[in-house]
Order: structure tokens, then C-alpha cells, then sequence
């Protein structure tokens, strides 16, 4: 089946290392837009400037930069191929934009996941991973910044989602493999029964 997925989560919760397995099991590509906003920024251009002025500084890019860019990614790999979106909808505004793309392109979302995390270990975690990858968003700062942002801008996504029945909450604790086994094995169970 060609399940069209959104995964949202707090920053640091896993989304992007869970979205990789998940796609790849159920055979959907996936899209992120923070990659794909990285991708810009290495280019090099002004549109790259733009966007790290946002990104560095724990903000959002704004809606209508971001909603433009999600388009246009549908459009090459195909809406009705399925996908998981990563990171996208972020805010009430990009849940309607959404719903509009999806609404042209004849292709409802199947299903949110939910990834869930404890907020005190987020700090830490993205700290590690600073240390690795050597994210400029990763300072502490920053992280603090990012987890305000969450908290006003795109949790209450999951009300919206929760009232369309269509939200699947997965706790996001444990290794790597335990959580992928837990997600998958939750998205099978819930778009099952559909
Ligand atoms: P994380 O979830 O750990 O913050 P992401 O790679 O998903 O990491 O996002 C990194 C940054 O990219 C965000 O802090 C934000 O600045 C920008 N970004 C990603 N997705 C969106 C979006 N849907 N709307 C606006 N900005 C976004």
C-alpha cells in the first residue's frame, strides 16, 4: 500500500533516524524538510542564506517558503506513491496548505505518528549529537529555542489530528531498533483496521 504518513515530534525525538527505517519498510519515500532545507543551504545561493538565517537561529522558515517547497517535492516523487512527510506540517497554517495540496492531488493523509519523548533527555541528546554532526541549530541555546517553538507552534498540530482520528501516538523511548519495531508495528496495526 502507498500510505501517505506524516511523523511529527519534538525536536531531537528521532524523527528523522525513525523516518529513514520506516520508509524503507513500508516502501514510501521520504521527505524531510529540515534535509531538504539543509540541502538548499549547502548549495549555496541567497535562498540558502535566507533560509539558514532562520534555521541557525531555532526559528521557523516561513510558511509559504516551506509550503512551496513541500509542493513541489509531492510533485516529483508523486503523491499517489505514498510518502512520509518529516517534519512538515509544523504549524496551523501548513496543516491547511496540506490539506489543500492533498485535497488537489486526490490524496488524504492515512495517518500522523506521533513520536514521543521526554522533554529532559531532548537537551542532552541533541547536545551528543551536536558533537557528531555538527548541526549549527544544535547549540543549547538554540535546542531551548526549538522546544519553545514546538511547544507555541506545532503542538497543537496534534489536536487537530488527534479529532480527525487519524493520530497514532508512539512512545519514542528505547533503542533505535525498539522504537522502529514499536512504530511500525503501531502504523500496521492502525492502518489495518482502517
Ligand atoms: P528538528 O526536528 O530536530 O528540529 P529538522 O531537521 O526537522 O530538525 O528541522 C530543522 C529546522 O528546519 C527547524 O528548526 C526549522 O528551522 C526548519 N524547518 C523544518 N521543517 C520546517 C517546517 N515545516 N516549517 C518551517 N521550518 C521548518
Amino acid at each position: 500500500m502507498n500510505y501517505r504518513l506524516v511523523i511529527v515530534g519534538p525536536p531531537g525525538a528521532g524523527k528523522g533516524t525513525q523516518a529513514a527505517g520506516v520508509s524503507e519498510r513500508l516502501g514510501i519515500p521520504w521527505l524531510s524538510t529540515g534535509q531538504a532545507f539543509r540541502d538548499v543551504i549547502t548549495s549555496g545561493s541567497e535562498l540558502g542564506d535566507l533560509i539558514a538565517s532562520y534555521i541557525n537561529e531555532g526559528n521557523l522558515v516561513p510558511d509559504e517558503l516551506t509550503d512551496r517547497l513541500v509542493a513541489s517535492r509531492l510533485d516529483e516523487t508523486g503523491a499517489e506513491n505514498g510518502f512520509l512527510l518529516d517534519g512538515y506540517p509544523r504549524t496551523l497554517a501548513q496543516v491547511e496548505a496540506l490539506d489543500k495540496m492533498l485535497e488537489e492531488r486526490d490524496a488524504p493523509l492515512d495517518a500522523v505518528i506521533e513520536l514521543d519523548f521526554p522533554e529532559e533527555a531532548i537537551v542532552d541528546r541533541l547536545l551528543k549529537r551536536a558533537e557528531v554532526e555538527g548541526r549549527e541549530d544544535d547549540t543549547e541555546e538554540v535546542i531551548r529555542h526549538r522546544i519553545e517553538v514546538y511547544h507555541e507552534k506545532t503542538q497543537p498540530l496534534l489536536d487537530v489530528y488527534r479529532k480527525r482520528g487519524i493520530l497514532v501516538p508512539i512512545d519514542g523511548r528505547g533503542t533505535i531498533e525498539e522504537v522502529r519495531d514499536r512504530l511500525i508495528a503501531g502504523c500496521r496495526a492502525f492502518l489495518g483496521s482502517k
